[in-house]
């Protein structure tokens, strides 16, 4: 027999929970499916040595207000705890290894149907992720089946990598991070960029979220008729939790030894073509570094701060030097290559007109087309930070009043 419910929650990451606790509080029924267990990417699609890039105090979610001193890098296996006890501590209707085969529209309602049976609810919150699968670029597919394909999802560590040379393909956050830690063992590491945003993890005497926050630049809302697609395909800042405060922009990786090419354009076999534009995309890079710093600069100003000059974090970068216009794999030793080339989403369970050619959902601000299906943990979907731990509490609390208003009273639906 089905179960009725009036809200179902499709996944159980920061997204799901803190929707969870949003609508518990308006004494909404509803469940959480997961297919997994609380936090599941956090325990089986992210790398051993991860850690946070935001600092500690940007785990906050609705109901669970964190100290603001607690400012370390969590591990992910931390973060996965911090998750559980979030869910525990209101008793959060979560259904583990529950996983969404189909959504369906039946009159007013939504038919779900599950791994372990079938709902019918009548509002569906798909909160999945935006980061659900690697985007590999169509070339992938052209290279030779002699070189290890990896990405950061299938990732361990560089010891479990064929022995040779390692090009890592994409350097915003994830791509930096791993090319850094695969050359630290030891491993020659060639780092093709792409756009990136080269970021300081402190300025100005605090840690670069720090100023972000106080300033208001993460609370941002979505510029007005910005398209999602682009919104989607922004880069991730330069940046790794490394309780030492250390950069880990492009001239700190080429001091340890990475080599810097330009962005692979096309592969076949063994070859891979390269853009030529390495200097512009730097150029570019310092760019958007600067917009960071003038915003903190402005809010300095605005606020009436006393804060020492960060002169060194205006400094150009090193220039890259002459890169190649292609690699031939097998001369440069290369034998693995790792897709740090961003995320995409599917949703081949929703068997509903609300996505594109691409496969993205179409929503504003979370809201569908169809009345009773929202989306949550999506880039930018209402503010900059709405795909960040920090920030997808904020866009709960917005979604949870219409989720209420949606389904009138909000009363318990005996099941
Ligand atoms: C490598 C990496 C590092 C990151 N670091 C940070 C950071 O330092 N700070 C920060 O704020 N953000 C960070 N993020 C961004 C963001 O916080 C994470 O992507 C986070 O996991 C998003 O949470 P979520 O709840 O929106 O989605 P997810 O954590 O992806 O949760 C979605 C859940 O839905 C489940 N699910 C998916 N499909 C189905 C289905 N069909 N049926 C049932 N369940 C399903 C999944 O198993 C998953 O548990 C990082 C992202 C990545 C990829």
């Amino acid at each position: 027999m089905s179960r009725q419910i009036d809200s179902l929650i499709i996944g159980a990451g920061q997204a799901g929970l803190a929707m969870s606790r949003c609508l518990a509080e308006r004494g909404i029924d509803h469940e959480v499916v997961e297919r997994g267990r609380i936090g599941e990417r956090w325990r089986s699609q992210r790398w051993p040595s991860l850690r946070l890039l935001t600092p500690g105090w940007m785990t906050r979610l609705p109901g669970a207000q964190l100290a603001r001193e607690s400012d370390g890098f969590l591990a992910s296996a931390d973060l996965v705890k911090r998750l559980q006890g979030y869910a525990s501590d209101f008793a959060a209707p979560v259904t583990e290894n529950c996983e969404i085969l189909a959504v369906e529209r039946m009159a007013d309602r939504f038919r779900v149907a599950t791994s372990r049976g079938t709902r019918i609810a009548r509002s569906v919150v798909i909160a999945t992720g935006a980061c659900d699968r690697p985007r590999l670029p169509s070339w992938a597919s052209k290279l030779s089946l002699a070189i290890h394909q990896v990405t950061p999802g299938s990732y361990l560590t560089p010891d479990l990598l064929p022995s040779g040379g390692v090009l890592v393909v994409g350097a915003s956050a994830t791509g930096v991070q791993l090319a850094r830690e695969i050359r630290r063992h030891g491993r020659n590491v060639t780092l093709a960029v792409g756009r990136h945003v080269r970021a300081p993890r402190r300025y100005r005497r605090q840690d670069l979220f720090d100023w972000l926050e106080e300033s208001g630049f993460l609370a941002e809302a979505r510029p007005a008729g910005a398209e999602n697609g682009a919104l989607l395909r922004q880069p991730s800042l330069q940046l790794v939790g490394d309780p030492t405060g250390g950069n880990i922009d492009l001239p700190a990786l080429a001091g340890e030894g990475i080599r810097l090419v330009g962005r692979v354009t096309d592969a076949q076999g063994l070859q891979v073509k390269l853009a030529e534009d390495l200097t512009e995309q730097c150029r570019a890079a310092e760019e958007r570094r600067h917009i960071l710093l003038r915003a903190i600069d402005a809010h300095i100003e605005r606020a009436g701060l006393c804060t020492d000059h960060d002169p060194a974090a205006w400094s150009a970068p090193l220039e890259p030097a002459a890169a190649p216009e292609c690699l031939d794999l097998r001369a440069e030793g290369i034998t693995s290559v790792l897709f740090a080339t961003g995320y995409a989403r599917r949703y081949p369970w929703l068997h509903l007109p609300v996505t594109n050619t691409a496969g993205e959902l179409i929503q504003h601000g979370g809201i569908t087309a169809i009345p009773g299906l929202y989306a949550l943990g999506l880039p930018f979907m209402r503010h900059r930070a709405s795909a960040f731990i920090d920030g997808v509490g904020r866009d709960a609390e917005a979604l949870a009043p219409m989720i209420a208003a949606q389904l009138g009273a909000a009363r318990p639906i005996a099941v």
